[in-house]
């Protein structure tokens, strides 16, 4: 009865700020949790497997074909507030969120400000940047669970840590605790963020850090410098000069392009430093 839902053989590159991806046979924007727990069961009875897509500024998809249901829940966008606190829905633009809070002198997003992305997204890949992460902010979620049921979720039964999750399922809506604060001094710092976010890393068409930094303390990007990878080029895709870690689209990129890269990358900085890089990026192939 929801079958209309579903939409087939959908290009799935311009729902990701890569750019790069086939095809995906079956595509859904649901706006309702009876509209997904309708897609979770008809993929569950199909045997076919689902991904949930946010922004899309965390993932490469291959360029083939996928029998793959993409759910994305940028139709759940809806935020309230209470006392210091937010409840967002996972669809919710992160950004939109932040200025939200230093609009009301809520105080504690304010270092994640440029993120892209969607709630959803930033608690399953525990979003951070200049010392926060989602895991300080977070009170627990609502999640729907592998079987179309809603279950709630503690902080620490997100199992967040860094750059990943170990809920199973869904993620509909997260609960923030915020602190009060000064709405001037909260957007003075937004502006802070955002001048040394435009100062390190690349424009255009990216999908952040594509390594995860081996230690606290060494980061992906200064291995990946020094091993000579800034500026290096495989077909349409490149290390950026500005930042090592970001791999940008620069001229029409396919994914093989950028999955070269990153076997380039790995391959120079185990060579030159005996360490292992482990993508921070999804990679769908
Ligand atoms: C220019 C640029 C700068 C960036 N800077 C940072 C940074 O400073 N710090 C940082 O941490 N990241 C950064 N990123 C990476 C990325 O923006 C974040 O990881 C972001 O939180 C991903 O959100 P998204 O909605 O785009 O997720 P997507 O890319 O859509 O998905 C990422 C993962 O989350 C899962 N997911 C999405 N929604 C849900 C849901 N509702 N329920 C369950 N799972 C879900 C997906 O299945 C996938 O595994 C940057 C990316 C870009 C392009």
């Amino acid at each position: 009865m929801r079958r209309d839902l579903i939409s087939e053989n959908i290009h799935i590159a311009r729902f990701t700020t890569m750019g790069v991806g086939g095809t995906v046979k079956y595509y859904a924007e649901p706006e309702s949790i009876e509209g997904l727990s309708y897609l979770i069961k008809w993929a569950f009875d199909k045997g076919i497997p689902y991904f949930v897509l946010g922004g899309g500024s965390d993932v490469i998809f291959d360029n083939k074909d996928f029998s793959l249901l993409v759910i994305n829940m940028g139709k759940f966008r809806n935020f309230e507030f209470e006392d210091t606190g937010v409840s967002a829905q996972a669809g919710v633009n992160l950004n939109k969120l932040i200025r939200e809070c230093a609009i009301r002198g809520l105080s504690g997003f304010e270092n994640l400000f440029g993120i892209p992305g969607s709630i959803g997204g930033a608690v399953s890949k525990n979003a951070g940047a200049y010392g926060v992460e989602v895991k300080d902010l977070i009170t627990g979620a609502r999640i729907m669970n592998l079987e179309g049921d809603i279950e709630t979720l503690g902080r620490d039964e997100l199992g967040l840590s860094y750059r990943e999750s170990s809920f199973d399922g869904i993620l509909i809506e997260a609960s923030f605790s915020l602190s009060e604060g000064d709405p001037d001094k909260i957007q003075q710092q937004m502006k802070e963020i955002i001048k040394k976010r435009n100062l390190t890393q690349p424009r255009g068409k990216t999908s952040g850090c594509i390594f995860k930094n081996p230690e606290p303390d060494l980061s992906a990007g200064y291995l990946l410098d020094r091993a000579g990878l800034k500026g290096f080029r495989i077909g349409g895709a490149m290390f950026s000069n500005i930042h090592a870690n970001f791999i940008v689209n620069v001229d029409n990129a396919s994914a093989e392009d950028i999955f070269s890269l990153i076997d380039e990358g790995k391959r120079r900085v185990f060579e030159k430093f005996g360490i292992k890089l482990e993508e921070e990026v999804v990679i769908i192939k």
